[in-house]
Parts: structure tokens; sequence; C-alpha cells
């Protein structure tokens, strides 16, 4: 049988809907959903879903042009920054970083705040770079970021790399270090979550997945004194500035994946009203949350404060048998993607942009119906 219109838009139909805690991809929000629903089958009267449009159309590189645009305004960049869409994920921008701004054998400065910074030095690496961790959390298992204001970076450095949020362990710099190298950000898990200074950042990288759309692109914003320190030689696919002269159009876009964007993007500024509000109300939602978490002798967040990240709240319960039933049980109770990563254990809930705090107030009744059955199998573990 065929679906009709009629039937997918019945009402039941987000009234199902998970409570969305996955860590990326994850919770998109409702709104965004139901515009993209409407218009699937026809996209502003071409006939054709985004999906069938040609990315050479007038309709894609207004979408990525209009996406651009917007993301300018949100983050009040004027002209300093190039904005592309790009493929291969935060995982190729670990090796297109290094690749555009350093040759083999030139000083690249990292700092490792784990599990994604990991990955991004080890790909540095095997590109033969004279690569220095010049600050990292691995003596307190990462549970703290460095101190921006000690850091060292070598006056020849290229650059420094940085990762702002680091979704697996749940830390977050609040802010970038003002130094003479520039400073490149993966921003994968908390861009467009807030306003930022941008400022001391050259570069910012961020796939969309987490909170401004789909797997599938890659939003690069690059100072436009960062295109002259590009090396000359890279394959045409590998240089930043073959994207920014082909508008992300030289070859196939993921172009439903940057509509997906597009419409957030538009979410953001017409429904929200803007980075500054967005920030406000993930603020809220962290914070109702963690300051939960502290207050009960169940659960318990091993991130120092002034770390803890906005967007992933990771916490444990002492009790090995007891975690586990936590997750089964809010597994069953529709509340999803609650188990922490693979690498860590623990716990762990995503705030992204499309959590509506009303998903942070159930989680948090739901733990608190818990705490109160088991409160009496551990005790407060005081680190
Ligand atoms: C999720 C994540 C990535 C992964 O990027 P892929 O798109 O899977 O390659 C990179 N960096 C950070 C900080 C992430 O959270």
């Amino acid at each position: 049988m065929i679906l009709s219109q009629k039937t997918l838009v019945n009402k039941n139909f987000s009234d199902r809907r998970a409570i969305n805690f996955y860590a990326g991809p994850g919770a998109i929000p409702l709104p965004v959903l139901e515009r993209v629903h409407a218009e699937l089958f026809n996209f502003k009267g071409t006939g054709m879903s985004v999906m069938e449009l040609s990315h050479r159309s007038d309709e894609i590189q207004f979408i990525i042009d209009d996406s651009a645009k917007r993301i300018k305004k949100l983050m009040g960049l004027d002209d300093q920054f190039e904005i592309i869409f790009l493929q291969g994920g935060g995982s190729l921008q670990f090796l297109m970083v290094p690749m555009n701004f350093s040759q083999p054998g030139d000083p690249i400065d990292y700092i490792d705040t784990g599990y994604w910074t990991g990955k991004a030095i080890r790909a540095a690496q095997s590109l033969g770079r004279n690569l220095k961790i010049i600050a990292s959390s691995s003596d307190y298992n990462h549970t703290s970021v460095p101190n921006l204001n000690e850091i060292d970076t070598r006056p020849g450095a290229k650059f420094l790399h940085l990762c702002s949020n680091n979704t697996v362990v749940g830390t977050q710099f609040h802010s970038f270090p003002e130094i003479p190298i520039p400073v490149i950000a993966d921003m994968s898990s908390d861009f467009m979550s807030k306003q930022i200074d941008v400022s001391n950042l050259s570069v910012i990288y961020a796939h969309a997945q987490k909170n401004v759309g789909l797997a599938g692109t890659t939003i690069v914003l690059i100072r436009k004194e960062m295109l002259t320190k590009i090396c000359e030689g890279l394959p045409e696919i590998f240089d930043y500035r073959t994207h920014i002269k082909n508008k992300s159009n030289y070859h196939t876009p993921p172009c439903f994946s940057i509509y997906i964007t597009w419409q957030i993007l538009r979410w953001i500024e017409e429904d929200i009203g803007g980075l500054e509000k967005l920030g406000k109300i993930n603020q809220k939602k962290a914070s109702l949350l963690y300051d939960f978490i502290d207050s009960t002798s169940l659960f318990h967040c091993p991130v120092e404060p002034s770390s803890r990240s906005q967007m992933n709240v990771v916490f444990t319960i002492p009790n090995e048998t007891l975690e586990k039933q936590f997750i089964y049980e809010t597994s069953q109770a529709g509340i999803i993607g609650v188990a922490g990563h693979r690498t860590r254990g623990g716990c762990r809930v995503s705030l992204y942009n499309g959590v509506t705090q009303e998903a942070v107030e159930t989680l948090i009744f739901f733990m608190n119906k818990f705490a109160k059955q088991h409160s009496t199998s551990v005790t407060k573990v005081i680190y």
C-alpha cells in the first residue's frame, strides 16, 4: 500500500517520537522535520524533491549560498570568512587541515582532550608532520580541559588545533586562546549551539550531524587571510580553494544534507531568534541536568564543573549492575541514547539543538524516580 500524504501528516506520527539523546546523528527539531516533510515531494514548485534536483540547478545553488549567508549572519561574521560545505565528515578534516596549512616536517601544535583529538593527532602524524601535543588532559582521564592561559605554542608552528567540545568525555572549552599562531577548531559537536567569539579562531570545521543537520556534509569556515597559507600542489579535491572557487559545487555536493542544514539555520533564525537565544536555551537544558545530577547520591558527574560540556553530559552510577539496569529502563520508557561512548562506558546524554527542554525534564523525572528506588544501593563517591 502506498502511504498517502494524509497518512504521513497524521499528528500521531510526531506524537510517537522517541525522547532522543543520541550523541550524533541525533535529534532534529520537530518543526524542521515537519517543513521537510511538507515539501518532500515538491520543493518550491519544482515538482521534485530536493533529492531529485540536479546539483547544477538554481535551487541547489541557492540552498548552498543561502546557507553560507545565514551562517555568516547568525554568527555576525561579515565577509572575513569563506564558508564551504564538504563531504568526508569531521574525519576528513583531520587530514585536510594539516594538508592545507603545513608541509611534511613542518611543526604543528595540538591540544589533546580525548577521543576525537586523538584521531586528529594520528591523522596528522600519518602525514609526517612534526606534531607536538602542547597540552593534554590525559593525566586526569580527560575530566577537565587544559587551561588555555597556560599553553605554550612553538613560535614556528603553522597552527594550533583544538577541539571545542569533547563529545565522548563531556568537556568543553568556553573560550579560545589569543596566541600568535592561527587557531583551528574542530567544532563538530557544538557548532551553531550558541553565539561564540570567533576573534581568536582562523579555521572552524564541523560536520552537520550533531547540531546542524544530517551526516553527509561538513561545514568549514576559513578566515580569508589563511588562504594565502595554503600549500601548493595538493590534489584539487583536498585544496580548500577548489571548493571556495566552485561555491561548494566542485563535484556533486550532498544536496539533501545541505538542505537540512539550511532548514535548521532558518529554524535558528526564524523560530528561535538567533544564536544568543539558542545558547540560553541550551545552557538551561544543561544546567537543569547537571544540577539534578549533583543533587543526587546515585548519579555522579566525573567532569570538573568549569569544564563541563553544555552538549554532552556524562555521568555514572557507581554500581555497574544498577547502571546497566538504568540504561535498560530508560530505553523501555522511550528515552533513547543514554549509554556512554563504547570506549568510556557509563552514561551520556547529548543535548543538541534538536533536544527540547521538555525532553530533559522528562529524563530528570525518570532519573529522580530511579534514584528514589535505588539510592540506598550506593554511597556517594567523592572524587
Ligand atoms: C562526532 C565527531 C567527529 C566525527 O566526525 P565524522 O563526521 O564521523 O568523521 C569529529 N569530531 C568531533 C568533535 C566529533 O564530536
